[in-house]
């Protein structure tokens, strides 16, 4: 017999696209908390965030007559139509993050827009909203994911090991504060704080902070600008390379982006700097004119597609190796050694 599924169920089902693994919720619910333009956000993990994910930010809140339209599918305050999507700065647009998380897991979340006196506290379990209550509280929102995939244990029992998991969550908070260094993050995992962003816009700080070894001081500026493309972030001097491409951090206009196109250019550029199998170490801010690249609008794919491939690639190298021979490094700019 054919029969349509109820909401639950469906929910349930989606959320296996959006809802991978601990890190994948993290990704969403700061994407969330950035586009609510919070300036600060708190990140708070225990057991690689299976057990528990908490963030909490001072953005602009739900308004309590919307509190539970966003814990519904395809609901979103971000865009009308398909014709907005084209011209949306927002991370988020689908409307699914808060559906699929709720769908999977146990979810209390607080939150109250400055324009409001008082807060509201809901509680949703396995995409039911089983509480919702009026609490005071500072405007912003907190949102508490606990017990992920405690109703699909087949699901809980695909998740990495509480380090593998954990690890994954930090590759995705430092991507997430190193893309915006005007924002203040702080990272706490099992109690412990990991590390806090100062938030005043400055990147090496935010370089300084989140990789807390001292080799980074050596990192070298890059700062240019034409008519329709900026590159500007720091770069590994010849004396600092990598393992692995890990460290060869990337965004084109303000998304994390792999590109093998750039990590050949970068590599390239390194090739007779830097020991053989050994790889360059950076992190570069790319801004283009959006006509000139291919974004796959799936949020959590991370490729991309340059237009003319020649010219971006030429256009770097040029510029990397300009700003590799000025030698400004971050010791010198921050007045540190
Ligand atoms: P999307 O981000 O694609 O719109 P989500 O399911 O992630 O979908 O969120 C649904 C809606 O809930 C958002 O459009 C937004 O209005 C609201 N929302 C979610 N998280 C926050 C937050 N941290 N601060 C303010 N509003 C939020
Ligand atoms: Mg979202």
């Amino acid at each position: 017999m054919i029969r349509l599924l109820d909401d639950v169920t469906i929910n349930k089902i989606a959320a296996g696209e959006v809802v991978e693994a601990p890190y994948s919720i993290v990704k969403e619910l700061i994407e969330n908390a950035i586009d609510a333009e919070a300036k600060s956000i708190t990140l708070e993990i225990k057991e690689g965030g299976k057990k528990l994910i908490r963030i909490t930010d001072d953005g602009l809140g739900i308004p309590e007559d919307e509190v539970e339209m966003a814990f519904q599918r395809h609901a979103t305050s971000k865009i009308n139509s398909l014709e907005d999507l084209s011209n949306t700065l927002s991370l988020g647009f689908r409307g699914e993050a808060l559906a699929s998380i709720a769908a999977v897991s146990q979810i209390e979340m607080i939150t109250r827009p400055k324009t409001q006196s008082v807060g509201v506290a809901i509680e949703v379990a396995g995409g039911v909203i089983t509480n919702k209550k009026s609490i005071g509280c500072p405007s912003g929102t907190t949102i508490m994911v606990k017990n992920l995939f405690y109703n699909t244990p087949a699901r809980l029992k695909f998740l990495k090991s509480i380090q593998g998991e954990t690890g994954k969550i930090s590759e995705i908070i430092t991507r997430l504060a190193l893309s915006r260094p005007d924002i203040s993050f702080k990272y706490i995992n099992n109690n412990n704080i990991m590390f806090t962003t100062p938030g005043n816009n400055d990147l090496s700080q935010v370089i300084l902070s989140v990789f807390q070894q001292d080799w980074f001081k050596s990192m070298l500026k890059v700062d240019e600008a034409d008519d329709d493309i900026k590159v500007y972030g720091y770069i590994g001097q010849p004396n600092l390379y990598r393992g692995n491409r890990s460290y060869e951090i990337v965004f084109v206009n303000g998304r994390f982006i792999k590109s093998k196109l750039i990590y050949h250019t970068l590599e390239r550029l390194y090739r007779d700097r830097i020991p053989i199998n050994k790889f360059p170490v950076c992190v570069l801010n790319i801004n283009i004119e959006p006509t000139y690249i291919d974004v796959n609008v799936h949020p959590s794919k991370t490729e991309i597609k340059f237009h003319d491939e020649e010219a971006i690639s030429n256009y770097l190298t040029i510029t990397l190796d300009k700003w590799l021979s000025k030698r400004v490094t971050i010791a010198k700019l921050e007045g540190i050694s």
